[in-house]
């Protein structure tokens, strides 16, 4: 550590080594920025120790189990499966290590100190970590968010996502509670693992937010796969028995055992203790640190991406974030992001991918519009036995020609939608991708025959 000519310890000392504090730290230090990066936890965040890359290692794993069921239409014969669970755990935990040690490389060989321990910020300028005190010009706030559980009797034995990924045993009965991604994910990690898997959620139908007719889908094709969908429902009570056993009573009156509950009922911006208010650092009712166009707090000196401002909870996202403040803040760039066009993936049984709008939301947006739709069972499935389907659909301005949303659950769509978010950020028409030849057989290529409008 060395103080500049303008008296500060650092130029740029950064809350967090996840995703967003990361890549900030790592691009400003290339940029010849001194910079600092605390971290209190765990090197990578949020996304690499307990959210999308352990996430989707146990939906691989997950995947296997009716991969084995579907071969034998394939006349290959694996009698004899079995799970274990700590195998899976384990290597997982020593793939997390390795990655936590390539993301400490990354920063110090990029420049960056790395201080280890909880920070706090004691003024504008000044944060402390472990006791001691440093001084930097700028403070970024990159410190995420947090598993939100609500208090009810019985709170105490339920488990949130941070302890989900280390369970010391694997549970043969699971209720998930909630209908937002990590809900929907784990569900289908547990019953494709052969958990017996009840969800539980509050509203008439899972995954509000997306396209009505993706929801729906999703629901059947997830209760075909042994999800027993509980709609409209939520717990009030939770008790321990003596075997360890979990009593859920539910507000129907119904009571389910489980071996483990899991809350998956969204995520808070992790603020608390951070020395935010004493410096004056406005925050929302749900502790998000409000920011402007620049990501600059009402602390002119003080900036906050990811999570923590709450805007869309991604890690593209919190990267984009990162790369825009720190073009903006040392190579005079825009620190604007662009939030049009955003692709996500849901990693259920099967995949959904979406980007653009749903067709109620251009319905709402446009004047007309046409939509076309195609329900099919996937040709590996001819032989497979299984009774999956796949949807596609595309909604297209009818002014315009322009496609303004594309949504598919089946297969891999996250990895066919992350192409087609290309095709719509270039602002692609209908008739581009009537234009474009398709690969052929793959369930993708539909994208690109669809002549039927299926309704206006
Ligand atoms: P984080 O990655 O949460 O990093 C914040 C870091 O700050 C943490 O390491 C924390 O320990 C540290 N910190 C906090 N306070 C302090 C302090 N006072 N001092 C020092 N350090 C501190 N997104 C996707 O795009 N795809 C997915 O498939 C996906 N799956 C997910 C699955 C799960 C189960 C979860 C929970 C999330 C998932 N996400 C996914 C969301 C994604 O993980 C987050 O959007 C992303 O990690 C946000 O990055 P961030 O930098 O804002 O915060
Ligand atoms: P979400 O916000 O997606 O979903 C939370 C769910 O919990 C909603 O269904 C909500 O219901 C329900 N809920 C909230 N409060 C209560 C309550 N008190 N009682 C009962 N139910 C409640 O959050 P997640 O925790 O699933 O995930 C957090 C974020 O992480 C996601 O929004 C996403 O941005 C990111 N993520 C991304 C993934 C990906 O990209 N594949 C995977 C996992 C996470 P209601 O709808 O009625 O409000």
């Amino acid at each position: 550590m060395s103080t500049s000519d303008s008296g500060f310890d650092y130029d740029l000392f950064v809350i967090g080594a996840g995703s967003g504090g990361v890549r900030a730290g790592r691009m400003a230090a290339g940029l010849g920025v001194r910079v600092a990066v605390a971290e209190d936890l765990y090197l990578g965040g949020t996304c690499v120790n307990v959210g999308c890359v352990p996430k989707k290692l146990y939906v691989y794993a997950s995947h296997y189990a009716e991969g084995f069921e579907e071969a034998k239409g394939f006349g290959l014969n694996a009698d004899g499966v079995s799970f274990d669970w700590p195998t899976l755990r384990d290597h997982k935990k020593d793939e997390i290590g390795r990655l936590n040690g390539i993301y400490g490389n990354l920063l110090r060989n990029a420049g960056c100190d790395l201080i280890d321990g909880r920070a706090v910020i004691t003024g504008p300028h000044s944060v402390e970590v472990a006791g001691k005190a440093y001084s930097a010009e700028r403070i970024l706030v990159a410190t995420g968010g947090w598993p939100f559980v609500p208090e009810f009797p019985g709170s105490d034995q339920v488990i949130s996502s941070n302890e989900v990924f280390d369970l010391e045993q694997f549970p043969q009965r699971v209720i998930v509670v909630g209908g937002g991604y990590i809900a929907v994910e784990f569900a289908g990690i547990f019953a494709g693992l052969g958990a017996k898997t009840e969800l539980i959620y509050r509203g008439d139908m899972i995954l509000r937010g997306f396209d009505e007719e993706v929801r729906r889908f999703t629901a059947q094709e997830i209760a075909k796969k042994g999800v027993g969908l509980n709609l409209g429902v939520n717990i009030t009570r939770v008790e321990k028995r003596a075997d360890g056993t979990l009593c859920a009573t539910l507000d129907d009156g119904r009571v389910l055992e489980a071996d483990q509950i899991l809350y998956a009922t969204g995520r808070t911006p992790k603020t608390a203790g951070l020395g935010l208010e004493a410096v004056g650092v406005e925050l929302a009712d749900n502790g998000a640190i409000r920011v402007n166009d620049n990501f600059q707090s009402s602390v002119p000196s003080i900036y906050a991406i990811g999570d923590v401002i709450d805007r869309v909870q991604l890690t593209p996202v919190a990267l984009a974030e990162g790369m825009a403040l720190v073009r903006h803040l040392y190579s005079g760039g825009d620190a604007r992001v662009d939030y049009e066009l955003i692709p996500t993936a849901v990693f259920c049984q099967p995949n959904i991918g979406t980007v653009g709008l749903s067709e109620e939301q251009a319905r709402a947006r446009y004047a007309q519009i046409k939509v076309y739709c195609s329900e099919f069972r996937a040709l590996k499935h001819t032989l497979s036995g299984s009774q999956e389907r796949t949807l596609m659909k595309m909604i297209v301005d009818g002014d315009s020609d322009r496609v303004v949303g594309v949504h598919m659950v089946g297969a891999e769509a996250g990895e066919i939608i992350q192409g087609i978010a290309v095709a719509l950020k270039a602002g692609a028409t209908k008739a581009v991708f009537d234009a474009t030849i398709g690969i052929h057989p793959t369930a993708a290529e539909e994208f690109v025959t669809m002549r039927q409008v299926t309704r206006n």
